[in-house]
C-alpha cells in the first residue's frame, strides 16, 4: 500500500487538461494519489498548467496532444507508458464546438469537426488505451459528455447531438469492456464557468436567463465536476459501469 489516498498507485491520462474542467479533474486525481499525465494542443498551455500544478506540490507530467491527430494520440499513450509503465485511468475530456445557430445551417466541415473531436476522439483514444488496461487486469475510463446530451442547449444542436452520442458510446464500451474489467462511465456537466462556455455567462442578462433554468440558480465551477470523476475511477465505484452522472445543479436533463 503506497498511501491511504483513493487513487494511490494509479496512472491517469486526462485529455484537454490544461484549463477548465480537464485541469480541475487532473488536479483532483493527482490530489487523490494518481500519477497524472496532462495534455492539450499547445505546448504553452501544457507548460503553464504543469507549472501551476507543480507549485501546488502535485506530481504531474504533461505532453502535447491534439485529440484529432493520430500521431498525438499515439504519443500521449506511449509517453505515459514510458514515464509510468501503465495506464489505469483515461479521462476523455476534449471537445470542439465551431458552430452556433440553427442545426440545418451547420456547414458540413463544422459538423465533421464536432464529431471528429467529440466522438471519434473518445472512441480512438479508448481503442488505443483499452489493450494496455486489459493486459494490466483492468482500468477505468470516463468520457466527459454534457447535460446538453440529454437536453440540447439552445443554438448548439450539432454539439448537443455529439454529446448524446457519448451517452451511447459509454453504454456500448461498458458492455464490451466489462469482461476485461474495464469500467466506462460518463460525466455530464451542466453549465460550468470556463472559457468554453463563456458565451453563456459573460453577458449578465444571458447568464441570469440561464440560471433561471437551473434549480440551484447558479452556474457551476470546474472543481465541482472533479470529485465525481475521481469517485468513478476509484474502488468505491468498482460495481459502476455504463452510467452517466449529471453534475448540473438540478438543470432538467433527461432524455
Ligand atoms: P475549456 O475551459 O475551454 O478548456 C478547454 C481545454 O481543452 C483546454 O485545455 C484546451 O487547451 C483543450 N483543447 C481544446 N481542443 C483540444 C483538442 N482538440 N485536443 C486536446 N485538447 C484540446 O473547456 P471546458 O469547459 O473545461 O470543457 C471541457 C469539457 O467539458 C468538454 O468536453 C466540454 O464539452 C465539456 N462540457 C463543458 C461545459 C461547460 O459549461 N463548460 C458543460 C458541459 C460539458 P489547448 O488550447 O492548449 O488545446
Amino acid at each position: 500500500m503506497l498511501s491511504g489516498k483513493v487513487l494511490s498507485g494509479k496512472v491517469a491520462v486526462v485529455t484537454a487538461s490544461t484549463q477548465g474542467i480537464g485541469l480541475a479533474i487532473a488536479r483532483r486525481l493527482a490530489q487523490d494519489g494518481a500519477q497524472v499525465m496532462i495534455s492539450s494542443r499547445k505546448q504553452a498551455s501544457v507548460d503553464k498548467a504543469l507549472e501551476q500544478l507543480r507549485a501546488e506540490g502535485l506530481g504531474v507530467v504533461g505532453t502535447v496532444c491534439h485529440v484529432g491527430k493520430r500521431e498525438d494520440r499515439e504519443a500521449l499513450v506511449s509517453e505515459t507508458l514510458r514515464r509510468h509503465g501503465a495506464i489505469d485511468i483515461l479521462v476523455s475530456n476534449a471537445a470542439a464546438n465551431p458552430f452556433a445557430g440553427r442545426t440545418l445551417d451547420c456547414p458540413e466541415e463544422a459538423w465533421d469537426k464536432i464529431f471528429e473531436i467529440n466522438v471519434k476522439g473518445a472512441f480512438l483514444l479508448t481503442k488505443l488505451v483499452a489493450p494496455h488496461m486489459e493486459r494490466q487486469g483492468g482500468g477505468s475510463i470516463v468520457l466527459v459528455g454534457s447535460a446538453a446530451g440529454y437536453q440540447p442547449f439552445p443554438a448548439i444542436g450539432p454539439y448537443s447531438v455529439s454529446k448524446t452520442a457519448l451517452l451511447g458510446l459509454t453504454k456500448v464500451l461498458a458492455n464490451e469492456l466489462a469482461p476485461a474489467n474495464i469500467r466506462v462511465n460518463c460525466l455530464a456537466p451542466g453549465v460550468i464557468k470556463t472559457k468554453f462556455s463563456s458565451a453563456l455567462w459573460s453577458d449578465d442578462s444571458m447568464r441570469q436567463r440561464f440560471e433561471e433554468t437551473i434549480a440551484m440558480r447558479r452556474i457551476g465551477e470546474p472543481e465541482e465536476c472533479a470529485g465525481t470523476v475521481s469517485f468513478l475511477c476509484s474502488q468505491d465505484a468498482a460495481y459502476i459501469t455504463g452510467e452517466t452522472i449529471v453534475v448540473a445543479g438540478g438543470l432538467h436533463c433527461r432524455l
